[in-house]
């Protein structure tokens, strides 16, 4: 650490013995908010009572006559029910998930359930729960295919192709940051000033047992909530982003934003925050401010005791105005890229007051470059708020917005 607010540097061991890879913002995409956590940042780890969704080593089964399988997918779940009434059987889980792959033969089963000697789930930043869990996974494939070749039509000659290289692990540590995703935001549907991207999946939760979904309201709402920026911005830390299944939201969120397309744009958005702050020489959060709206028009989407409404004082309009153009004033010299020019004299930045004159902005780059992405966000609020209403559109070299970018 550079100090207790700043990751100077990540100890890594390669081959080539144990090095330091320097950086000046991280984005800890590790899942279980390691860097996070070995940083001080805060973090959670389960739900109210410490409980962590099961986590569930995968298999495949191959030289499946696929048209005996027939409709195994929906019935899976029935015939491991008669199965346990036999007696014979006794599964880890409910909710059994089989689905041919690519080739009709070949089928993918997500079925099991990894837990400790007292029945809690396996904590995945927990070495020695881990190893059990391999043991305890490779246990529960080896009975259940048996069930599958005595009791399910069509694999009655298959055979397990291969097993997950480990364990999968759903939920440990989530890293507290500036906004914290809610159950209430996914069934809600809710809306962010700050959006990066949205979860289309449903509460998921690996219960004991069980999995238990919960959906919002289809078709009454449009069946996807928006992920904010500020989930991915770490409290304490000033040059940490995260990204994945460990940034912040509540454990019931976790359940549903956990998933790939929900990880795939916060890291995404991570990757392009952690560029646009190194490119103007600020800290990530810096990029906070030019989407925050004021914490009323935040709560407008939600109840009050939403817990993604913003966290801590947020800036009032004004504070957020001067914000932007400080971040201009930044951009500029350091960036050498978006050229703003109130007509007229003066700095931007000492404007005080929301200038009443055309502002004249000329991007000298190509759409989707950093620059652009600036220039879109400024010419995004000198439009929205300028004192005559009208939007000044920005002079792109080469091609105009709403084009499509590269
Ligand atoms: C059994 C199971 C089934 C699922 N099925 C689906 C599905 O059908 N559809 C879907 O969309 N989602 C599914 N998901 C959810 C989804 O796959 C994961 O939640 C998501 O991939 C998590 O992405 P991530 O980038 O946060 O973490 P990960 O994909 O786990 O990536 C983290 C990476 O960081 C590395 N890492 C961790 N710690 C360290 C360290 N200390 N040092 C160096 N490297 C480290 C890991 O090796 C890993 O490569 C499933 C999850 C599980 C467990």
């Amino acid at each position: 650490m550079r100090d207790e607010h700043t990751i100077d540097a990540l100890i890594v061991e390669t081959k080539s013995g144990r090095r330091a890879v320097r950086g000046r913002v991280f984005v800890d995409a590790s899942g279980d908010g390691d860097l996070a956590c070995w940083a001080g940042a805060p973090w959670e780890k389960g739900d109210a009572a410490g409980r962590l969704l099961y986590p569930t080593l995968m298999f495949r089964v191959n030289n499946v006559d696929a048209v005996r399988a027939g409709d195994a997918v929906n019935d899976i779940n029935r015939l491991m029910q008669e199965a346990e009434a036999t007696g014979d059987y006794r599964f880890p889980r409910k909710g059994a998930i089989v689905r041919p792959q690519k080739h009709a033969n070949e089928w993918r089963a997500n079925v099991t359930q990894l837990r400790n000697a007292d029945g809690s789930a396996v904590d995945g930043t927990d070495a020695l729960q881990l190893s059990a869990g391999e043991i305890e996974g490779r246990r529960q494939i080896r009975d259940y295919m048996g069930f599958l070749r005595a009791r399910v039509p069509g694999f009655e000659s298959s055979y397990l192709l291969d097993i997950a290289p480990q364990l999968g692990i759903r939920e440990t540590r989530r890293v507290v940051g500036h906004a914290m995703l809610a159950a209430e935001d996914v069934l809600g549907c809710r809306s962010f000033p700050d959006t990066v991207g949205v979860n289309a999946w449903p509460l998921e939760r690996h219960v004991a047992g069980d999995v238990q979904w919960s959906w919002p309201p289809i078709p009454e709402s449009r069946g996807f909530n928006h992920l904010p920026y500020r989930m991915l911005v770490a409290r304490r830390i000033g040059n940490l982003l995260v990204a994945g299944r460990c940034a912040s939201m509540t454990s019931e969120a976790q359940s549903a934003a956990r998933v790939s397309g929900g990880c795939f744009v916060m890291g995404q958005a991570a990757g392009t925050a952690a560029h646009l702050a190194l490119a103007a020489g600020t800290a990530p959060r810096t990029w906070i401010f030019p989407y925050c709206r004021r914490s009323s028009s935040a709560t407008a989407h939600g109840s009050a005791a939403n817990k993604s409404a913003i966290l801590g004082s947020q800036p009032d309009e004004e504070t957020e105005m001067k914000t932007l153009f400080a971040a201009l004033a930044l951009a500029v010299p350091l960036a050498g890229t978006v050229l703003a020019q109130p007509a007229g004299s003066g700095r931007a930045a000492d404007a005080g007051v929301w200038p009443a004159k055309t502002i004249r902005m000329i991007v000298p780059f190509p759409p989707g470059s950093s620059p652009d992405l600036v220039a879109r966000m400024l010419n995004d609020k000198l439009g929205t708020r300028s004192a005559s209403g009208d939007r000044r559109e920005p002079t792109w070299r080469g091609r105009q917005p709403g084009q499509p970018l590269s």
